[in-house]
């Protein structure tokens, strides 16, 4: 089907679009098998082209072409196709093209000669088959409902169109259908008008009146329920809400539209952005390849982070609709109103969005615990791919299918290099040039350099040497030492930089880092922290305010290294204090600086600097844990050193207001991130060395956990305040420690636990347990939870994401059965995600079993999802990237499924790109 040698795109090959589209009128007539698609395009040349090139060149994909016609205005053509009625009189046309005037090629469509001084009128109607679509993209079925998914490039699979983000236009779109079909016909913008028509068929028309590209189009046609509500603008206007579900999901929208009008709201305040539209729709999925779509007044999500209740959805659930919800919706600002100019520039919607969702979230609930998990996610999983044979820099410069660069370096690493420009800055500063970014650029398809621009300008500062974050790819390694001159009662700190090469980007220059810095003295009070006069190498490093604080406002110094190496000195320190760095993970970088375990330890209990705090306990933990991991491999005895004891007993001792910043201290680093600090990977020693730190503290802190687990456990259904969350939160990491003493007392709570719960999350919690102990009664829960939700579609997932993942030995067998189950469907997302996502992802120890089951089974999948969909293939490949991490043994047995991938027959781009990649010799 496709090339055997797909080829590369190039940023350095970008030139503008040779013709404009001012609008484009498209009439859907739908059908589940063959929808037919009109398209209404005036067009011109693009005075700003300096191409030679005459032709029109169209993208379009998989369609049937039916009719083309070309009016020049020449020749009054009778192609006005305003009324839906009048559509498909199949008759040919005055202008129609004949044959010789046009190519048509698989991916494109090729009109030899169009009017070059004026404008023209180009009418295209093709047909298309969504319930065969199962690639979802482009126009689709989902359980019974049409739906689109247009980014990045979808709409090229619904009609031949200039599909591209800088080609931005006006749409009307008329969608026509059986009225019982499909009752609810949407699209982008207002509905300006509707109608009846013979055969029980209807109509409706939808005019978006803001400019957008093609990638922010939508429509869905089905039976759909609407769950409505109104947000009042500060500027007064009224705005409709409309959430559609399937009928039986109309309880389980309540959350989502709160967290609707709790982003609307902030955007108001912190950013000043207003809704445009008098209309905000969104529609869930079942079965969707990303999380969600900002598709211009309509946005199309995956059901997973929209329907939730107590009962079905868990806390962390509820966090991520949030989320998701103000990701989307900030969109509408940054992302559509202001889009890209090539995909390239991807970063530039993802990185701001994301940043903007982060500091919602943060607002919302806890800004601790929201840093902490974004971190850990970075430093999990984005630092891996930095660090692997597809690491690219935030503004990717080449790519064979753009699907595979939605990637966390994108999305969360651009998060990271917007949050270092709001350090930089400053919260007033920030907001000064994202309000100058927007006046400038609104309406526009601009680039990642035109947001630095503003940024730089409206603060007055030098962002060149700050660039180099955007074009470069990999980890950097920030390197700290220390020396105190007690004479003097100088503090010196030696900071220097080092970036590993990347494939393509051999050698590295220095980057601008923001590290924020703080001084403790030995009492754990905070010790002043004030920059020696002309005590540092850089000239730009000025000092920052405090943060505002309950008792003693903590000082803190921002130092900003540009150099390979700088040396910063603080003064006035009557003895050595204890240096925090890198306070709220300031970059993304890693961090090597020599600490003792009792330093740790004393940072554990005194950093005032929440991200800090947590972060010396999960060194602590790593150090321990990385001695336990040595000693299991040369078969020595284990022993916990009785400092990581004593510091978590020093946590479970204090009093927290904030009790889910208190389980996260409580909480080991994971094996995957113990994996990633590894030279040679070794998941077995992992798990073990890791399971006996657990197994220990639950040991000798039984009793702590047992009183914490009382204390906390209310008999209360699930409410979304912090108050309830951040108590199921502590009181089932303490469930989980307990499980480690594997005794009949442990299984009865847990079971119990399970048996009475109110809400999802101490099921969930509780049923996890048991899964991942010989629980006696393990198959009886599993199958009591299968048989009270099998009618809830995302309870069922993590039903099979819980067992995909356990760490017990039939975990792989487990899997095996599951893909024969009937709830199982090898063409739902979500589906494949939960269980063989969850197992090569979320299972190291099984998905990487010596014998090399785990991946011959993944690459069976992949296989069969290249040709179903190739998205989701491509990004079960990822599991298999990192091969050169482990063992000789293990490196065989992934290479050679890598390479029985590559010979798949019609491989698509998506799964070639990640695949050979992947086998690529490293730079
Ligand atoms: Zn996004």
């Amino acid at each position: 089907m496709r090339d055997a040698n797909p080829q590369t795109i190039y940023l350095k090959d970008y030139t503008v679009p040779e013709y404009l589209i001012h609008s484009v009128a498209l009439n859907f007539d739908l059908d589940d098998e063959n929808t037919r698609v009109s398209s209404r395009l005036t067009l011109s040349r693009n005075p700003a082209s300096q191409s030679k090139d005459t032709a029109l060149t169209l993208s379009g994909e998989n369609m049937k072409l039916i009719r083309i016609n070309l009016d020049d205005g020449t020749n009054p053509s009778g192609a006005d196709l305003h009324l839906p009625e009048g559509l498909w009189a199949g008759q040919p046309r005055v202008n129609d093209l004949s044959k010789d005037q046009y190519l048509q090629t698989q991916d494109a469509l090729i009109i030899n000669q169009v009017p070059q001084q004026q404008r023209f009128v180009l009418t295209i109607e093709n047909s298309i088959n969504p319930k065969a679509n199962t690639a979802l993209e482009g126009l689709y079925l989902s359980s019974g409902m049409l739906c689109t998914q247009c980014e990045a490039e979808g709409f090229r699979k619904i009609t031949y169109f200039l599909d591209r983000p800088d080609v931005m236009t006006l749409f009307t779109t008329t969608l026509v259908g059986d009225k019982d079909r499909y009752p609810v016909l949407l699209s982008n913008g207002n509905k300006v008008a509707q109608g009846e028509l013979p055969d029980n068929r209807h109509w409706v028309t939808w005019e978006d009146p803001f400019n957008k590209p093609c990638y922010l189009f939508a429509l869905v046609a089905g039976q759909l329920e609407c769950v409505e509500d109104r947000f009042t603008t500060q500027s007064g206007r009224d705005i409709d809400l409309q959430i559609f579900v399937e009928k039986h999901d109309v309880d389980k929208c309540d959350h989502a539209m709160q967290s609707l009008k709790n982003a609307m709201l902030w955007d108001e305040q912190v950013y000043g952005r207003e809704y445009d539209l008098d209309l905000y729709m969104i529609v869930a999925v079942s079965h969707f390849n990303m999380g969600a779509m900002e598709n211009k007044g309509l946005n199309v999500f995956n059901t997973k982070f929209v329907l939730a209740r107590p009962d079905t959805a868990t806390d962390s659930d509820y966090e991520h609709i949030e989320g998701v919800i103000g990701h989307e919706y900030f969109h509408n600002w940054t992302g559509n109103r202001i889009t890209c100019r090539d995909w390239f520039q991807l970063s530039l919607k993802e990185g701001f969005t994301v940043f903007r969702d982060q500091e919602f979230t943060g607002d919302r609930a806890s800004k601790a615990v929201k840093r902490i998990e974004d971190v850990n996610m970075l430093r999990t999983r984005q630092f891996a791919e930095d660090a692997g044979p597809l690491a690219h820099p935030i503004r990717p410069d080449a790519y064979i299918e753009i699907n595979n660069f939605y990637t966390l370096t994108v999305y969360e690493k651009g998060a990271e290099v917007v949050r270092m420009i709001h350090t930089l800055v400053g919260t007033d500063g920030f907001r000064k040039g994202s309000d100058l970014y927007f006046e400038r650029h609104d309406g526009q398809a601009v680039t990642c350099d035109d947001f630095v621009n503003a940024m730089e300008a409206a603060n007055n500062i030098d962002l060149s040497q700050f660039r180099r974050w955007y074009a470069q790819a990999g980890t950097p390694v920030l390197t700290v030492q220390q020396h105190y001159d007690p004479s003097a009662q100088t503090l010196t700190l030696t900071l220097s930089q080092n970036c590993p090469p990347t494939p393509g980007q051999a050698l590295k220059e220095p980057l601008h880092i923001p590290v924020t810095v703080g001084l403790l003295n030995k009492d754990g009070s905070v010790a002043p922290c004030k920059l020696q006069a002309g005590g540092e190498t850089s000239p730009k490093a000025p000092t920052v305010g405090s943060r505002p604080g309950r008792i003693n406002p903590p000082l803190q110094s921002l130092l900003q290294l540009t150099q390979s190496e700088q040396v910063f000195t603080f003064e006035n320190l009557v003895e050595q204090p204890v240096v925090s760095i890198l306070r709220g993970f300031s970059a993304p970088v890693k961090l090597v600086m020599e600490r003792s375990l009792d330093e740790l330890a004393f940072l554990l209990s005194y950093d005032s600097d929440t991200f800090n705090r947590w972060e010396a306990g999960q060194q602590l933990a790593g150090q321990i844990i990385s001695g336990l991991i040595a000693d299991w491999q040369s078969g020595r005895d284990m022993h916990v050193s009785p400092i990581m004891v004593a510091a978590i007993q020093q946590v479970l001792e204090q009093p927290w207001d904030d009790l889910s910043y208190f389980s996260l201290l409580l909480s080991l680093p994971s094996e995957t991130y113990l994996a990633e600090q590894m030279q040679v990977v070794d998941v077995e020693a992992i798990h073990a060395a890791r399971e006996f730190v657990l197994l220990t503290l639950a040991e000798q802190l039984e009793a702590k956990f047992q009183a914490l687990y009382r204390n906390n456990h209310r008999d209360e259904s699930g409410q979304f305040d912090s108050g309830a969350i951040g108590r199921r939160r502590i009181k089932n990491t303490c469930l989980s420690y307990l499980s480690k003493l594997e005794n009949k007392h442990i299984y009865q709570l847990s079971q119990q636990q399970f048996n009475q719960a109110k809400n999802m999350t101490d099921q969930m919690a509780a049923l996890t347990v048991i899964v991942n102990n010989p629980h006696p009664a393990k198959q009886q829960c599993l199958d009591s939870f299968y048989h009270q939700w099998q009618a809830e579609a995302l309870v069922i997932d993590k039903w099979f994401a819980l067992q995909a993942s356990s760490s017990m030995p039939e975990a792989f067998a487990t899997v095996q059965a599951l893909m024969q189950h009937p709830a199982f469907d090898l063409k739902n997302p979500n589906r494949v995600r939960s269980l063989i996502g969850a197992f090569s992802q979320s299972n190291p120890l099984h998905f990487h079993a010596a014998n090399g089951q785990g991946y011959r089974f993944l690459a069976d999948q992949i296989i069969a999802l290249n040709t179903l969909n190739p998205q989701i293939a491509s990004r079960m490949v990822g599991a298999l990237t990192s091969w050169r991490r482990f063992d000789e043994g293990r490196q065989a047995l992934i290479k050679t499924q890598l390479e029985r991938i590559m010979t798949t027959e019609a491989i698509s781009k998506d799964v070639y790109e990640v695949a050979s990649k992947s086998l690529a010799q490293q730079a």
